[in-house]
């Protein structure tokens, strides 16, 4: 099956391409991309016509909580720890995995609609998540979750699951411990095992906010960062979502490791815990890049409005707006993303031989009109009305901005509401 994306402005974030944005045409292979060119002349089964639009590798989103979908905009004035404590795990408890699948399907269903076409997941229910990504086809790392104590059965859990479905190619693995300050030094230790056991990355929260830092600095008598050290955690491919507050000096620690920072802007601001320093990590050769958090303090999953605080934070914060660059934020939301969870050779840019996960713009409409800038119209103005068209691994999950999915939408909503009345009022 040869599909041909024809005529559309292309930024491929194929930095060999030194930042060209030409008039291409984008051949799929099945779920390859197998040629881009100037004026395709070849075979095709379908050409999607992007004259006049943009075309673009699908976001990444490398911190995200699919099931929190029903938490969607929910806190408001609480911090971090009262609102978690309170709000968010005592309903988590009650969630069943068939709640599980419809909450995550709605974020599935967000993620085609706002143009992500991968997510690094953390979250329970495994067989829903299943579920809603077999309907959906959006491309996810699932997690192994813990927190607390060291549970074998759970870890047991988690393999049995990994290697049923280690061949789906739309799933990678994580394990997942919850955070440094939620977890024993057993249960860190066991996941670092996992983790080399089956050399995937090991995904979890750090330094969100100041008492988080504060807690690890009197359990492990040192700083966070040092702490990964002495649990020889930096010798894993990590993926630290948040990192608002990492002391300089730890940095250099951190050179020539594989660590990835997964910056979760708004969820920061919502919940009040600071401003990451991104332009020092990315100084200091951290590979940084963007997650949305789960909607309950990300309030959603729309990767470009998430975009859009990147470079202005950056910019106010350092009182400099010569420090940042529209491309740097729409790298960490593509190419970087891929990097983190060690998926760069597949996803995260146009190029030939990668993953056909594209999406297509349409930025006509009179109230963002004209783009001389595409670049940073891209990381700021761009809503979710004017994502056109989500393709991922080849399949075309959305088109002209309809639906191409099996599911019923209002039914969905029904379910949603359900659930909600029967965990939360
Ligand atoms: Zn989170």
């Amino acid at each position: 099956m040869i599909k041909v994306i024809k005529n559309g402005t292309v930024i491929t974030m194929d930095n060999k391409r030194e930042k060209k944005f030409e008039k291409l045409d984008i051949v799929i292979k099945d779920n390859i991309i197998s040629g881009i060119e100037n004026n395709y002349k070849g075979e095709y089964d379908e050409i999607i016509d992007a004259t006049g639009k943009i075309v673009m590798p699908g976001l990444i989103n490398c911190h995200a909580h699919l099931g929190m979908s029903i938490f969607r905009a929910t806190n408001d004035n609480l911090d971090l720890n009262t609102w978690l404590n309170d709000k968010i795990w005592p309903i988590e408890d009650k969630m069943t995995d068939e709640d599980i699948y419809y909450t995550t399907l709605l974020s599935c269903i967000e993620m085609i609609k706002t143009g992500t076409t991968t997510s690094n997941d953390m979250y329970m229910g495994r067989s829903g998540i299943l579920k809603a990504i077999n309907e959906t086809k959006v491309r996810l790392m699932i997690a192994g979750t813990c927190i607390g104590e060291y549970k074998k059965e759970v870890f047991d859990n988690y393999e049995e699951f990994y290697l049923n479905n280690k061949n789906n190619e739309m799933l990678s693995f994580s394990i997942a411990p919850h955070g440094l300050y939620t977890c024993s030094k057993e249960l860190m230790m066991e996941c670092k095992k996992f983790a080399d056991k089956y050399n995937i990355p090991i995904h979890t929260h750090f330094c969100e906010n100041e008492s988080e830092v504060k807690t690890i600095k009197d359990t492990y008598n040192t700083t966070p960062i040092n702490a990964l050290n002495d649990l020889k955690l930096l010798e894993n491919k990590l993926i630290l979502a948040h990192c608002t507050f990492i002391e300089e000096e730890d940095l250099k620690l951190l050179k020539d490791k594989d660590v990835s920072f997964v910056h979760n802007p708004v969820s920061n601001l919502n919940l009040g815990c600071g401003v990451a320093d991104v332009i020092t990590y990315r100084k200091n050769g951290v590979n940084v890049c963007l997650g949305t958090d789960g909607q309950g303090s990300g309030n959603n999953m729309n990767m470009f409005y998430h975009m859009s605080f990147v470079d202005f934070l950056q910019k106010g914060k350092y009182k400099d707006p010569t420090v940042f660059s529209s491309y740097e934020t729409l790298e960490m939301a593509t190419i970087n993303g891929a990097k983190a969870l060690g998926l760069e050779k597949e996803i995260g840019s146009i190029e030939v031989g990668k993953k056909a996960d594209i999406i297509i713009l349409d930025l006509s409409n009179t109230e963002i009109y004209p783009t001389p800038d595409l670049i940073t119209q891209v990381t700021h103005n761009v809503e979710s009305n004017n994502i056109d068209t989500t393709i991922i691994d080849g399949n075309v999950l959305m088109k002209n901005h309809k639906l191409l999915i099996d599911t019923d939408e209002e039914e969905l909503k029904k379910k949603i509401d359900s659930i909600i009345f029967n965990l939360i009022k």
